[in-house]
Protein backbone atom coordinates (compact mmCIF):
# COMPACT_ATOMS: atom_id res chain seq x y z
CA UNK A 1 0.00 0.00 0.00
CA UNK A 2 1.30 3.09 -1.01
CA UNK A 3 -0.63 5.82 0.56
CA UNK A 4 -2.38 5.39 4.30
CA UNK A 5 -5.86 6.43 4.65
CA UNK A 6 -4.96 9.55 6.88
CA UNK A 7 -2.41 10.58 4.20
CA UNK A 8 -4.93 10.62 1.61
CA UNK A 9 -7.67 12.20 3.73
CA UNK A 10 -4.88 15.00 4.35
CA UNK A 11 -3.74 15.18 0.50
CA UNK A 12 -7.51 15.76 -0.09
CA UNK A 13 -7.83 18.51 2.61
CA UNK A 14 -4.70 20.42 0.04
CA UNK A 15 -7.11 20.11 -2.91
CA UNK A 16 -6.26 23.52 -5.46
CA UNK A 17 -8.77 25.39 -7.13
CA UNK A 18 -10.80 23.54 -10.54
CA UNK A 19 -8.54 22.96 -13.00
CA UNK A 20 -9.88 23.91 -16.43
CA UNK A 21 -10.00 21.90 -18.96
CA UNK A 22 -9.15 19.30 -21.42
CA UNK A 23 -5.40 19.91 -22.46
CA UNK A 24 -5.32 21.56 -25.71
CA UNK A 25 -4.92 17.78 -27.25
CA UNK A 26 -8.23 17.44 -25.93
CA UNK A 27 -10.26 20.78 -26.94
CA UNK A 28 -8.71 20.31 -30.34
CA UNK A 29 -9.51 16.29 -30.95
CA UNK A 30 -13.30 17.29 -30.00
CA UNK A 31 -13.19 20.09 -32.23
CA UNK A 32 -11.68 18.66 -35.70
CA UNK A 33 -13.93 15.56 -34.98
CA UNK A 34 -16.68 18.60 -34.89
CA UNK A 35 -15.27 20.10 -38.56
CA UNK A 36 -15.22 16.90 -40.23
CA UNK A 37 -19.18 17.01 -39.88
CA UNK A 38 -19.74 20.47 -40.90
CA UNK A 39 -22.14 21.35 -43.36
CA UNK A 40 -20.60 23.70 -46.26
CA UNK A 41 -22.95 26.75 -45.26
CA UNK A 42 -21.92 25.98 -41.48
CA UNK A 43 -18.03 26.27 -42.16
CA UNK A 44 -18.82 29.06 -44.31
CA UNK A 45 -19.53 30.91 -41.58
CA UNK A 46 -17.49 29.62 -39.26
CA UNK A 47 -14.70 31.11 -41.52
CA UNK A 48 -16.42 34.48 -41.94
CA UNK A 49 -16.76 34.89 -38.00
CA UNK A 50 -13.08 33.81 -37.21
CA UNK A 51 -11.73 35.70 -39.94
CA UNK A 52 -12.99 38.61 -38.54
CA UNK A 53 -10.76 38.68 -35.63
CA UNK A 54 -7.16 38.59 -37.80
CA UNK A 55 -5.88 41.41 -39.91
CA UNK A 56 -5.21 40.51 -42.63
CA UNK A 57 -7.49 37.63 -43.25
CA UNK A 58 -5.52 34.54 -44.17
CA UNK A 59 -6.40 33.16 -47.48
CA UNK A 60 -6.81 29.55 -46.33
CA UNK A 61 -9.18 28.05 -43.86
CA UNK A 62 -9.33 28.77 -39.81
CA UNK A 63 -9.83 25.66 -38.41
CA UNK A 64 -11.61 25.27 -35.42
CA UNK A 65 -9.32 23.66 -33.63
CA UNK A 66 -6.56 26.94 -33.63
CA UNK A 67 -9.60 28.53 -30.99
CA UNK A 68 -10.77 25.41 -29.58
CA UNK A 69 -8.18 26.33 -25.82
CA UNK A 70 -8.81 30.06 -26.34
CA UNK A 71 -11.54 30.43 -23.64
CA UNK A 72 -8.78 28.55 -21.34
CA UNK A 73 -6.73 31.74 -22.19
CA UNK A 74 -9.67 34.10 -21.65
CA UNK A 75 -10.56 33.22 -18.21
CA UNK A 76 -7.09 33.96 -16.55
CA UNK A 77 -8.07 37.54 -17.44
CA UNK A 78 -11.84 37.03 -16.85
CA UNK A 79 -12.32 35.37 -14.12
CA UNK A 80 -16.13 35.98 -14.12
CA UNK A 81 -16.07 33.11 -16.78
CA UNK A 82 -14.01 30.95 -14.06
CA UNK A 83 -16.80 28.75 -13.45
CA UNK A 84 -18.47 28.42 -16.93
CA UNK A 85 -15.56 25.57 -17.29
CA UNK A 86 -17.37 22.70 -15.09
CA UNK A 87 -19.73 21.71 -13.39
CA UNK A 88 -18.87 19.99 -10.41
CA UNK A 89 -21.98 17.30 -9.57
CA UNK A 90 -21.06 15.44 -6.40
CA UNK A 91 -20.54 12.02 -6.45
CA UNK A 92 -20.68 11.68 -2.80
CA UNK A 93 -24.18 12.77 -1.64
CA UNK A 94 -25.20 10.75 1.12
CA UNK A 95 -27.68 7.87 1.06
CA UNK A 96 -27.44 8.12 -2.71
CA UNK A 97 -25.48 5.81 -5.21
CA UNK A 98 -22.70 7.91 -6.61
CA UNK A 99 -24.41 6.31 -9.84
CA UNK A 100 -28.06 7.40 -9.52
CA UNK A 101 -26.82 11.57 -8.52
CA UNK A 102 -27.95 13.79 -10.86
CA UNK A 103 -27.44 17.44 -11.59
CA UNK A 104 -29.44 19.52 -9.20
CA UNK A 105 -29.54 23.34 -10.63
CA UNK A 106 -29.41 24.46 -7.16
CA UNK A 107 -26.65 22.29 -5.55
CA UNK A 108 -24.45 22.70 -8.65
CA UNK A 109 -24.83 25.71 -10.39
CA UNK A 110 -23.79 28.78 -8.62
CA UNK A 111 -26.28 31.76 -8.58
CA UNK A 112 -25.55 34.48 -11.69
CA UNK A 113 -24.27 36.70 -8.97
CA UNK A 114 -20.89 34.74 -8.71
CA UNK A 115 -18.29 36.49 -8.93
CA UNK A 116 -16.44 34.07 -10.39
CA UNK A 117 -19.28 33.08 -12.71
CA UNK A 118 -22.17 30.65 -13.50
CA UNK A 119 -21.38 27.18 -14.72
CA UNK A 120 -21.07 24.91 -17.37
CA UNK A 121 -24.58 24.50 -18.18
CA UNK A 122 -25.70 27.73 -17.99
CA UNK A 123 -22.96 29.45 -19.96
CA UNK A 124 -23.51 27.29 -22.91
CA UNK A 125 -27.25 28.13 -23.03
CA UNK A 126 -26.39 31.64 -23.16
CA UNK A 127 -23.94 31.47 -25.62
CA UNK A 128 -25.66 29.15 -27.58
CA UNK A 129 -28.71 31.59 -27.68
CA UNK A 130 -26.29 34.75 -28.99
CA UNK A 131 -24.77 32.29 -31.45
CA UNK A 132 -28.07 31.33 -33.07
CA UNK A 133 -29.57 34.43 -33.89
CA UNK A 134 -28.08 35.54 -36.85
CA UNK A 135 -25.06 37.59 -37.11
CA UNK A 136 -25.26 41.15 -38.96
CA UNK A 137 -22.16 41.02 -40.57
CA UNK A 138 -22.31 44.88 -41.63
CA UNK A 139 -22.23 45.28 -37.91
CA UNK A 140 -18.24 44.39 -36.58
CA UNK A 141 -19.51 45.09 -32.67
CA UNK A 142 -22.11 42.38 -33.87
CA UNK A 143 -19.93 40.04 -35.96
CA UNK A 144 -17.15 40.10 -32.75
CA UNK A 145 -19.70 38.98 -30.53
CA UNK A 146 -21.00 36.13 -32.32
CA UNK A 147 -16.89 35.35 -32.52
CA UNK A 148 -16.61 34.92 -28.80
CA UNK A 149 -19.75 33.03 -28.64
CA UNK A 150 -18.25 30.31 -31.55
CA UNK A 151 -14.88 30.31 -29.49
CA UNK A 152 -16.95 29.81 -26.29
CA UNK A 153 -19.33 26.81 -27.40
CA UNK A 154 -16.03 25.27 -29.13
CA UNK A 155 -14.33 25.13 -25.98
CA UNK A 156 -17.07 24.20 -23.83
CA UNK A 157 -18.80 21.41 -25.72
CA UNK A 158 -15.04 19.55 -24.51
CA UNK A 159 -15.62 20.59 -21.17
CA UNK A 160 -18.53 19.29 -21.00
CA UNK A 161 -17.89 16.29 -21.61
CA UNK A 162 -14.44 15.66 -19.39
CA UNK A 163 -15.50 13.24 -16.96
CA UNK A 164 -13.60 15.38 -14.19
CA UNK A 165 -15.26 18.49 -15.17
CA UNK A 166 -18.70 17.14 -14.34
CA UNK A 167 -17.60 15.53 -10.47
CA UNK A 168 -16.33 15.70 -7.53
CA UNK A 169 -15.52 13.53 -4.93
CA UNK A 170 -14.74 14.73 -1.15
CA UNK A 171 -14.59 18.58 -2.55
CA UNK A 172 -11.59 17.56 -4.57
CA UNK A 173 -12.18 20.16 -7.03
CA UNK A 174 -12.72 17.50 -9.94
CA UNK A 175 -9.68 15.72 -9.27
CA UNK A 176 -7.45 18.21 -8.44
CA UNK A 177 -6.66 17.69 -5.05
CA UNK A 178 -6.55 13.91 -5.55
CA UNK A 179 -2.96 13.12 -5.56
CA UNK A 180 -1.96 9.45 -7.43
CA UNK A 181 0.98 7.68 -8.79
CA UNK A 182 0.91 7.39 -12.44
CA UNK A 183 2.85 4.93 -14.72
CA UNK A 184 1.78 5.81 -18.31
CA UNK A 185 2.90 3.50 -21.31
CA UNK A 186 5.70 5.65 -22.32
CA UNK A 187 7.47 5.74 -18.71
CA UNK A 188 8.74 2.62 -18.74
CA UNK A 189 7.24 1.94 -15.36
CA UNK A 190 8.61 4.53 -13.52
CA UNK A 191 6.26 6.81 -11.45
CA UNK A 192 5.00 10.02 -11.69
CA UNK A 193 3.38 12.00 -8.45
CA UNK A 194 0.49 14.09 -9.97
CA UNK A 195 -3.11 14.59 -9.36
CA UNK A 196 -5.99 13.05 -11.29
CA UNK A 197 -7.25 15.83 -12.73
CA UNK A 198 -4.07 16.22 -14.62
CA UNK A 199 -3.82 12.66 -15.27
CA UNK A 200 -7.33 13.35 -17.30
CA UNK A 201 -6.55 16.63 -18.74
CA UNK A 202 -3.16 15.99 -20.68
CA UNK A 203 -1.72 12.65 -19.87
CA UNK A 204 -4.11 10.07 -20.90
CA UNK A 205 -4.36 12.01 -24.29
CA UNK A 206 -0.08 12.57 -24.20
CA UNK A 207 0.84 9.53 -23.24
CA UNK A 208 -0.74 7.69 -26.24
CA UNK A 209 -0.25 9.87 -28.99
CA UNK A 210 1.71 13.56 -29.18
CA UNK A 211 -0.41 14.14 -32.40
CA UNK A 212 -3.18 14.95 -31.70
CA UNK A 213 -4.42 14.65 -35.11
CA UNK A 214 -3.61 11.05 -35.47
CA UNK A 215 -5.41 10.63 -32.55
CA UNK A 216 -8.56 12.30 -34.42
CA UNK A 217 -7.69 9.82 -37.13
CA UNK A 218 -7.95 6.66 -34.64
CA UNK A 219 -11.09 8.01 -33.45
CA UNK A 220 -12.53 8.18 -36.73
CA UNK A 221 -11.04 4.93 -38.19
CA UNK A 222 -12.46 3.05 -34.66
CA UNK A 223 -14.51 3.96 -32.02
CA UNK A 224 -17.12 6.38 -34.34
CA UNK A 225 -16.75 3.75 -37.53
CA UNK A 226 -20.56 2.90 -37.94
CA UNK A 227 -21.61 4.64 -35.03
CA UNK A 228 -24.98 5.66 -35.06
CA UNK A 229 -24.39 9.15 -34.93
CA UNK A 230 -27.89 10.51 -34.70
CA UNK A 231 -28.22 8.44 -31.74
CA UNK A 232 -25.04 10.20 -30.19
CA UNK A 233 -25.85 13.52 -30.56
CA UNK A 234 -29.62 13.50 -29.23
CA UNK A 235 -30.58 14.44 -25.49
CA UNK A 236 -29.73 17.77 -24.10
CA UNK A 237 -27.00 19.06 -22.17
CA UNK A 238 -28.19 18.21 -18.99
CA UNK A 239 -28.54 14.85 -20.09
CA UNK A 240 -24.88 14.75 -21.60
CA UNK A 241 -23.87 16.71 -18.08
CA UNK A 242 -25.30 13.67 -16.19
CA UNK A 243 -23.84 11.28 -18.82
CA UNK A 244 -20.56 12.53 -17.96
CA UNK A 245 -21.08 12.14 -14.55
CA UNK A 246 -21.36 8.81 -14.77
CA UNK A 247 -18.04 8.14 -16.78
CA UNK A 248 -17.03 10.05 -13.99
CA UNK A 249 -18.03 7.49 -11.33
CA UNK A 250 -16.00 5.09 -13.36
CA UNK A 251 -13.35 7.22 -13.94
CA UNK A 252 -13.03 7.47 -9.44
CA UNK A 253 -13.47 3.98 -9.16
CA UNK A 254 -10.34 3.15 -11.57
CA UNK A 255 -8.19 4.68 -9.04
CA UNK A 256 -7.04 1.51 -6.74
CA UNK A 257 -6.83 1.83 -3.12
CA UNK A 258 -2.62 2.63 -3.08
CA UNK A 259 -3.44 5.91 -5.53
CA UNK A 260 -2.18 4.04 -8.15
CA UNK A 261 -3.07 4.30 -12.00
CA UNK A 262 -0.85 1.83 -13.84
CA UNK A 263 -1.11 0.69 -17.55
CA UNK A 264 -4.15 -1.60 -17.20
CA UNK A 265 -6.09 1.08 -15.23
CA UNK A 266 -4.67 3.54 -17.71
CA UNK A 267 -6.17 1.61 -20.68
CA UNK A 268 -9.64 2.02 -19.08
CA UNK A 269 -9.19 5.57 -18.53
CA UNK A 270 -8.71 5.54 -22.21
CA UNK A 271 -11.32 3.60 -23.64
CA UNK A 272 -13.90 5.96 -21.22
CA UNK A 273 -11.54 9.16 -22.57
CA UNK A 274 -12.33 7.94 -26.46
CA UNK A 275 -16.00 8.13 -26.28
CA UNK A 276 -15.75 10.98 -24.45
CA UNK A 277 -13.70 13.18 -26.73
CA UNK A 278 -15.82 11.61 -30.08
CA UNK A 279 -19.53 12.10 -28.67
CA UNK A 280 -18.57 15.68 -27.79
CA UNK A 281 -16.99 16.17 -31.35
CA UNK A 282 -20.28 14.92 -33.04
CA UNK A 283 -22.77 16.81 -30.39
CA UNK A 284 -20.64 20.20 -31.27
CA UNK A 285 -20.98 19.81 -34.98
CA UNK A 286 -24.79 18.93 -34.58
CA UNK A 287 -25.14 22.65 -32.24
CA UNK A 288 -23.23 24.66 -34.93
CA UNK A 289 -24.95 23.22 -38.15
CA UNK A 290 -28.55 23.87 -36.57
CA UNK A 291 -27.13 27.42 -35.21
CA UNK A 292 -25.61 28.33 -38.48
CA UNK A 293 -29.06 26.92 -40.48
CA UNK A 294 -30.49 30.20 -39.79
CA UNK A 295 -27.53 32.47 -41.29
CA UNK A 296 -27.78 34.02 -44.64
ZN1 LIG B 1 -12.04 24.90 -20.04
Amino acid sequence: MRRSRTTQAFLLLLAPAQAFAWGEAGHSIVSEIAQHRLTGHAFVTVQKLLKSELDPAPAGPVSLASIASWADDYRSSHTETTNWHFVDIPIDVKGIDPKDVRYDAARDCPPETSSSGTCLIKAVATQLAILSVPADFNNPADVAKHAMALKFIVHLYGDMAQPLHCAEREGDGGGNGLQVFYSGPKQNSVETRTNFHKVWDSLIIGDVQWNWNAYVHDLEQKWLKGKDETKLASGSVIDWVNQCHLKAVEAYGLVSRDLTLGQQQLSQEKAIADEQLATAGVRLSKALNEAFSAYP
